[in-house]
């Protein structure tokens, strides 16, 4: 059974999770909540959920990105945007570092803050490390979409949502953004007029 998202406003989404240790990583308890999150988040469905969303104040993030079929974007959309696929994953106590300046700005969205999007500037290239659900180190490098989902998630464990980074004047109604932003991520209204 999923469970449920809980929703901007909820203090548990502005207050930094706390670590786990090897020990709880390898608990029934942990093991059950990453088999929930996972069904959570396919179900919402999303590309990643941290367990701040479902209620629990803890370093813990799942991943999964499928990509192609389930986004209805063209190939070039997600050339674009550099959406690969991304295998199933969990996170657990991650620290994220950017790998160079550049950034690049999209619309993203939130499970948290359903109904709307916004466009965010994030690094377009990071490196987290982290550990797995067997309590093992991991590195990950990270380009483009998987970057982004990534500085999305890991901002989720210590408190931060995207609305605190977003460029504010471009917050929509996803209904909206599908009217007035085009598949690019221009703004039809504006591109039109000029063209
Ligand atoms: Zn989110």
């Amino acid at each position: 059974m999923p469970i449920p998202i809980v929703q901007t406003g909820h203090p548990v989404l502005r207050t930094e999770a706390r670590e786990l240790t090897r020990d709880e990583i390898k608990s029934a308890e942990i093991q059950l909540l990453i088999e929930l999150m996972r069904e959570t988040m396919k179900s919402a469905p999303g590309v990643g959920l941290a367990a701040p969303q479902i209620g629990e104040s803890i370093k813990l993030a799942v991943i999964e990105d499928e990509a192609g079929e389930k986004t209805k974007m063209s190939t070039e959309e997600l050339n674009l945007r550099e959406r690969c696929p991304v295998p199933f994953q969990v996170l657990i106590n991650p620290i994220l570092q950017p790998a160079g300046e550049e950034k690049v700005e999209f619309f993203e969205g939130c499970l948290s803050v359903s109904g709307f999007a916004a466009k965010v500037s994030r690094y377009r290239n990071v490196s987290v490390a982290a550990l797995n659900e067997h309590g093992e180190e991991v590195a990950i490098k990270a380009t483009g979409w998987y970057a982004r989902i990534l500085q999305h998630e890991i901002d989720h464990l210590n408190g931060i949502l995207y609305i605190d980074r977003m460029q504010s004047t471009t917050f929509s109604s996803v209904e909206n953004k599908m009217r007035f932003w085009d598949s690019q991520d221009r703004p039809r209204q504006f591109s039109e007029q000029v063209e």
